[in-house]
């Protein structure tokens, strides 16, 4: 088979090679699946292939232990049918489209803390026919907030990276490669989006994606990296952006999660000026987007992340935050309101000054 990534690349590019990977019987039963476990022996991988679709875990007693087993493994399995039962996602798109779930990154402020339950391995979806096949019915169907005039032109959109930054596991899967090409096939009114905070683009320049797919690339000031542990540089990931935009794809950024802490103006005010530095004279029209997310947790959340990583400098304390009621009534902290419209109006005047040609799509 042909592998876009060799391990002497994945190995130099510091791309994530898990300790161990599980291929349960069902997944061995499609050929994507044989597919993710024979990219994983290129690799060098240990490849377990089960004889049952009971992942056999059996993670340390030491939670910080069972966490780093949990963080080196690999699932291979089949999405379940209620993965195939998609999700409305608004504001971030129309649908919730599912590759895998979990993510190798060890982000102090991870939103899958607070929505995966159980040890954080990473599951990558082997019956990928099914999962691409799925998609026509909800053509033409949408969410009324999602479908902002912002982005009408986009027509039905699907969301790839909800539970996992399928960028970051697919030199193992090329699920994403498979999709992307699937979208830009497709005679149908759709788009896909991914974002991400990797930056191992190289097997997605030369797709046929037909500007049919938007990734975004998820950005923190360089400061804030000691937070994102395991991801990508975020010089790496501006240079990444700039060569997906100059291969035709429309591209958007994704400032996420934004964190209020002491000096944060001057922190994203250079953040903006090196997205600008980094599109500067790019030949295609990369359509830029933007998407503002603060950083919010939940008292479930906090806790799964405190007790992952101990020692994280990152606030999630009640200075600046108020509690805000989501519609299926948790509890999310949130900035308060003055420390919201304060960088609010700052992210929409630096963006309008330094990166005029994007539209916002939403805040939040
Ligand atoms: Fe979580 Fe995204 Fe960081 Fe992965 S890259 S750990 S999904 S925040």
């Amino acid at each position: 088979m042909n592998f876009p990534v060799s391990a002497a690349v994945a190995k130099r590019e510091r791309l994530w090679l898990p300790r161990r990977v599980l291929v349960t019987k069902s997944a061995l039963g499609h050929s994507h699946g044989r597919a993710i476990a024979e990219r994983a022996v290129g690799f060098g991988l240990p490849v377990e292939e089960l004889k049952s679709d009971r992942l056999p875990l059996a993670l340390s007693d030491d939670p910080r232990r069972a966490y780093a087993e949990a963080k080196m493994t690999l699932a291979v399995t089949v999405a379940p049918p209620s993965k195939l039962k998609l999700q409305p996602i608004a504001p971030s798109a129309d649908w919730r489209v599912d590759l895998a779930e979990g993510c190798p990154a060890h982000c102090n402020y991870c939103y899958l803390a607070g929505s995966l339950k159980g040890a954080p391995i990473t599951r990558a979806y082997a019956n990928l026919d099914e999962i691409v096949a799925n998609l026509r019915p909800y053509v033409g169907e949408g969410t009324v907030t999602s479908r902002q005039a912002a982005r009408q032109a986009e027509g039905t959109t699907f969301e790839a990276s909800c539970y996992t930054d399928p960028l970051g596991v697919e030199h193992l899967t090329g699920s994403l490669a498979a999709m992307i090409e699937h979208f830009g096939q497709w005679n149908a009114d759709a788009q896909l989006r991914f974002t991400t905070k990797f930056a191992s683009v190289d097997p997605l320049l030369d797709l046929q994606h037909g500007r049919r797919t938007r990734v975004r690339f998820s950005l923190n000031p360089a400061l804030y990296g000691r937070f994102e542990g395991g991801t990508s540089p975020v010089a790496a990931r501006l240079q990444a952006m700039r060569r997906m935009a100059e291969a035709g794809y429309r591209i958007g950024l994704t400032i996420a999660p934004i964190i209020l802490v002491e000096g944060w103006e001057d922190a994203y005010h250079g953040l903006v000026l090196d997205v600008a530095a980094a599109l500067d004279g790019v030949a295609a029209d990369p359509d830029l987007t933007v998407e503002l997310i603060t950083h919010r947790f939940t008292e479930g959340s906090r806790s799964v992340l405190q007790s992952w990583y101990p020692g994280s400098a990152l606030d999630m304390t009640s200075l600046n935050r108020t509690e805000k009621r989501t519609k299926f009534g948790a509890v999310k902290h949130v900035y308060d309101r003055p420390t919201m419209k304060e960088a609010r109006i700052f992210f929409e005047r630096g963006i309008a000054e330094h990166l005029p040609q994007a539209r916002i799509l939403y805040w939040t």
